[in-house]
């Protein structure tokens, strides 16, 4: 039997009637101490009026005796930055449990996790505890690429009656080394968006980078395909989060973040000229090319790694005669200009053997984990 796409949904700007676009939900990855979200909290004030405030209560963390969150003594915190900030405020959900304590709470939006989302037992137990409840629920892509458990999750989120329903996009694990932590495959949100039009998407840059440097670029991408909002890790002090340390940015840079975002008007997307259209297909190229350059260095970086740790010397002409060979093979089968790879490739490959030098000259780092 073939299931009809719908869902019922309460449009989001009837539930979060912001006049600011994108909507901002704003906040540490954790709560951590009072004073940590306070300060948090008045620093993102002072640069918007309106935003959802985040915070971690109960942490999914993926290994043992790390920092799993502060618990429900975390709640009477997030109360006090409401009291003082007047933003709403949102936490995760992954238990019936959490789901109770959050709404004595007063928490305004509950959030299910990339962890949870994963499992259709612990989102059915979440849509039971939900049911009768008038509680808006922003639902994050599984961790893993299945685009039909994120949507059976809206599914039995939305059978138990909640119609103020949003999805958050936060990439996805690959296995691979990637630019990324988590993978964005844009193309599965966009099939979910023309699915479910009607489904508000969020995109949460955050967690799809793992660090800060791509924040920016992978916002940016998310306007220019009209998503609805941003969920974004802000820390007073990120360098000193016990939680994502890597990937929270200040209040400040989360300003110059938004205040740099293009909001392009998507008619102007009908009228858009042949050479327009090229033009964008060019910029996903390149920022193709460029998170795969990224991505190698990444590779190079780990070489490095071995050959410190096993003495062995950073440039070895067979392998880089090897290397020149293979992509001038493919090159030429690609109908490219062979000097034009050759010397395109003299570059990557100087690049690789500086982030290996660089590597080896390092003194070793203690393995972390997220
Ligand atoms: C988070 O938002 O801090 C979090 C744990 O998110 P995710 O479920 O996307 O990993
Ligand atoms: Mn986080």
């Amino acid at each position: 039997m073939s299931e009809k796409n719908v869902l019922d949904i309460i449009p989001m700007n009837e539930w979060l009637p912001f006049s600011q676009k994108p909507v901002l939900i704003a906040g540490p990855c954790s709560a951590e101490s009072e004073e940590q979200l306070l300060r948090t909290a008045r620093g993102i004030k002072e640069h918007f009026d309106e935003f959802v405030f985040r915070a971690g209560i109960w942490k999914p963390r993926t290994r043992p005796g790390m920092f799993e969150g502060i618990g429900v003594i975390g709640l009477d915190w997030m109360k006090r930055v409401k009291e003082e900030t007047g933003a709403l405020l949102t936490t995760e959900v992954a238990m019936p449990m959490h789901v109770e304590k959050a709404l004595k709470a007063g928490i305004d939006i509950l959030w299910i996790g990339a962890r949870t989302t994963v499992n259709p037992f612990s989102v059915q137990e979440l849509a039971d505890a939900l049911k009768g409840v008038d509680v808006p629920v922003l639902v994050k892509n599984p961790a893993f690429p299945d685009l039909q458990l994120w949507i059976g999750a809206l599914e039995r989120i939305n059978r138990a009656g909640v119609k103020k329903l949003a999805t958050i996009h936060r990439g996805f694990h690959s296995y691979e080394v990637t630019a990324y932590r988590n993978q964005p495959h844009w193309e599965m949100a966009l099939e979910l968006k023309v699915l479910y039009p009607n489904v508000p998407m969020i995109c949460d840059p955050s967690h799809i980078c793992g660090n800060t440097k791509l924040t920016a670029h992978v916002a940016q991408k998310a306007m220019d395909l009209h998503y609805d909002g941003l969920m974004i890790e802000s820390h007073i002090d990120p360098l000193r989060a016990l939680s994502d340390a890597r990937q929270q940015v200040t209040p400040e840079r989360l300003y110059e973040i938004i205040s740099g975002l293009v909001i392009r008007n998507p008619i102007g997307d009908e009228q858009k000229t042949p050479l327009q259209e090229l033009r964008e297909k060019i910029n996903e190229i390149d920022d193709d090319l460029v998170q795969a350059i990224a991505a190698r260095m990444m590779v190079s970086k780990n070489i490095g790694e071995y050959k410190r740790d096993n003495n062995l010397i950073v440039f070895q002409m067979n392998r880089w005669e090897e290397i020149l060979k293979r992509v001038l093979r493919l090159s030429e089968d690609m109908g490219l200009h062979r000097e034009f790879v050759k010397q395109l490739y003299v570059l990557i490959h100087d690049e690789s053997i500086r982030v290996q030098e660089q590597v080896m000259n390092a003194p070793k780092k203690l393995a972390t984990a997220s």
